[in-house]
């Protein structure tokens, strides 16, 4: 394999660029980035970075060094593929056409539609969406997040942090139901709740308020909540828009994420894919999945460049349970697993109301998702079980 070209200047991209070069591959490494950026850690964007505790320095993902060996064309987005010739078409009017390419084009932040043009109203995926926050907040007395998956109880917490008065309003039972199930959720709810955050549930935003400038939110039974700055964090989804009509296949099942084997194989020869934009099969699960995490990212880098190397023949080790952290004022969340495999929910050390605790979500006797809360030893204990013995359905 000569050229490979990567599409995604970011963790996915980056890794596995690195992973192509760590085995073997001395061909030329092309990395096309739609950002102008080079590739920067997203977690800090919610929590340090956006406090000050840090500057952007603090991001990088690259060695120190820099990355010997990878042409970066950034500030440049791929728009097309033809998949069987494996041609890239550019946003700058060039072509690119390798041996082999990886997908790894991230997800985009769902913004609020109607808020085009109105200042003060926030999302939060790259480093310029935090640039632009960080900015606002500074300047700001009242803050109401929308929606409470991890981003925005992340930037609840960061903007309590910072002094602001906060309102996090959700549509679901409690901030992250979404993601650990309500009965943990609801007690990680009292965690925002005893650091002043007003939390309003089952709530929807039907209109952002303001002229020129955002001033609040409706929601839907005519309550006003007055805001100097508006942040929604109401998901993302996968930059695979460019691949319409490509060859390669988008599951819709899986937000329009691309549809890999368990290697990250797409299916056309000489294509993977990998990170939040990619949608592998999952053996256990029995099928497709995309994960939206930072170490998912990480784990697969690794697997997606030995499948594209081997032409498809590496075999993959099995896939493990998905991972993720969440840090949210002096609380470190950990989360590995499939909670909505589990019929059951057990407190095993701590107490919920101290937050710090473990608790197992079991389907039956089997442990399937394991949630740590300031219980970092115990929890790596925990994870290293569930790596080993990896969750199997059915
Ligand atoms: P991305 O990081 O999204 O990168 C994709 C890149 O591809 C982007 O730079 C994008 O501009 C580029 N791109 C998109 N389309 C094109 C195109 N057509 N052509 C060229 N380039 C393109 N995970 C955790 O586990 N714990 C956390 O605490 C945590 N905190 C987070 C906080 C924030 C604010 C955010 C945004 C994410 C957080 N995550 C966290 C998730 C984690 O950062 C992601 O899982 C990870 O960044 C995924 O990496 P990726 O390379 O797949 O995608």
């Amino acid at each position: 394999m000569n050229t490979v070209c990567v599409v995604g200047a970011s963790l996915a991209g980056l890794l596995t660029a690195r992973a192509l070069r760590g085995q073997g591959h001395e061909g030329r490494i092309v990395v096309v980035g739609e950002e102008p950026h080079r590739p920067y850690d997203r977690p800090p964007l919610s929590k340090d970075f956006l406090k000050g505790a840090i500057g952007e320095a603090d991001l990088a993902l690259e060695g120190e060094g820099g990355e010997p060996g990878i042409e970066w064309r950034l500030g440049v987005a791929a728009t097309g593929l033809d998949a069987p010739a494996r041609r890239i078409t550019l946003s700058d009017g060039g072509t690119l056409t390798a041996d082999g390419i990886v997908i790894a084009t991230g997800a985009a932040a769902r913004r609020l539609p109607g808020t085009g043009g109105l200042a003060g109203v926030h999302s939060l995926r790259t480093l310029d969406d935090a640039r632009a926050l960080r900015a606002d907040l500074r300047a700001a007395r009242r803050v109401v997040v929308i929606g409470g998956g991890f981003i925005g109880a992340e930037v609840a917490a960061t903007a309590r942090e910072l002094g602001l008065d906060v309102t996090l309003v959700e549509s679901g039972p409690a901030p992250l139901a979404g993601v650990i199930g309500p009965a943990m959720a609801g007690v990680l709810a009292g965690l925002h709740e005893r650091r002043g955050v007003r939390l309003i549930t089952g709530a929807y935003v039907t209109e952002v308020t303001g002229t020129g400038r955002a001033d609040g939110v409706r929601l839907a039974d005519g309550t006003h909540l007055p805001a100097d700055v508006v942040v929604a964090g109401i998901g993302a989804t996968p930059c695979t828009g460019w691949l319409a009509g490509s060859g390669v296949e988008l599951g819709r099942d899986v937000g329009g994420g691309v549809l890999c084997d368990e290697g990250g194989g797409t299916g056309v020869p000489g294509i993977v894919a990998v990170g939040d934009c990619a949608a592998w099969y999952d053996p256990a699960l029995g099928r497709h999945h995309r994960i939206e995490h930072w170490t998912g990212a990480r784990q697969r880098a690794t697997v997606a460049a030995a499948t594209l190397l081997s032409g498809g023949t590496a075999r993959p080790e099995p896939a493990r349970p998905p991972y993720f952290w969440s840090d949210q004022y002096d609380v470190k969340i950990q989360f590995i697993g499939h909670p909505g495999e589990a019929d059951t929910v057990t407190v095993e050390e701590g107490d919920p109301a101290t937050h710090s605790f473990l608790a197992v979500f079991r389907q039956g006797e089997r442990p399937v998702a394991v949630l740590g809360v300031n219980q970092v030893r115990l929890f790596t204990r925990w994870r290293r079980h569930m790596e080993t013995a990896p969750v199997h359905t059915g």
